[in-house]
């Protein structure tokens, strides 16, 4: 496998998801099954779980921060890190992705949009309350109240039935409007949102890149070129420069 020739292209959008975090130890997000015990995070990471019972949702975060604290960034993250940094001033990067876990950034990566938010960032749960989102690697036994308004904080991730924040879609949106190269890695490429951004990315002239361990059911046609195998495998050689 020949690497990946950079050098020819201005804008480079990245989309990843659970795939790339594998090897760090850390499940997919949906459809963990019986790994939270008896929480179902369907069930409980959901807008009406944290208005009704805030303590499961603190409970299930507790168990995805401790999974977190215990991971490092792999060869993957790396190896993204390493392509945002190779570039010329003159190529811009997005880093957009679908995990929570924050390792991409602790792997130097700079430009990440984090579609989900960050399981490791604590938040209040009233939208126009003055208090920022803050770095919080707490695992909280009982749930933690807001110091300005005394609401009930909440982790900064987007639930079940959230909406992805304004600011994430907006930047998703203006860098695929005229991107070059689009790579969807360790992600689905059938379902939404890999599925929506490569349409965009098609539609601006991009190549395209599929990255993932299992082949598209069906084939995506706006796909144009696709790798099958662990991110944590592939990226360092097609990433070799
Ligand atoms: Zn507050």
């Amino acid at each position: 496998m020949s690497p990946l020739d950079f050098s020819s292209y201005r804008k480079i959008v990245v989309l990843t998801g659970a795939g790339v975090s594998v090897a760090s130890g850390l499940p997919p997000y949906r459809g963990a099954g019986g790994l939270w015990g008896d929480l179902d995070p369907q069930a409980v990471a959901t807008k009406k779980s944290l208005l009704e019972t805030p303590e499961k949702v603190w409970e299930l975060c507790k168990k995805q921060r401790t999974q977190v604290l215990q991971s490092e960034p792999n060869p993957a993250h790396q190896a993204l890190a390493a392509l945002e940094a190779s570039l010329l001033p003159s190529q811009s990067f997005l880093l957009i992705t679908q995990n929570v876990d924050g390792l991409h950034v602790r792997a130097g990566s700079k430009k990440v949009v984090a579609l989900h938010g960050e399981i490791c960032r604590t938040r209040c749960s009233q939208d126009a309350c003055s208090l920022q989102p803050f770095e919080d690697t707490q695992l909280y036994d009982e749930v933690p109240h807001c110091s300005v308004c005394s609401s009930p904080l909440r982790p900064d991730i987007v639930l079940f039935d959230e909406f992805i924040p304004v600011d994430a879609e907006w930047a998703t949106k203006r860098a695929l409007r005229d991107c070059d190269l689009f790579l969807a890695i360790g992600t689905s490429g059938t379902i939404s949102p890999a599925s929506n951004f490569v349409r965009s990315a098609d539609y601006a002239g991009a190549r395209t890149i599929y990255i993932n361990l299992a082949a598209m059911d069906p084939p995506n046609p706006y796909f144009h070129e696709s790798y099958l195998g662990k991110a944590e495998e592939l990226l360092p050689q097609l990433f070799s420069f």
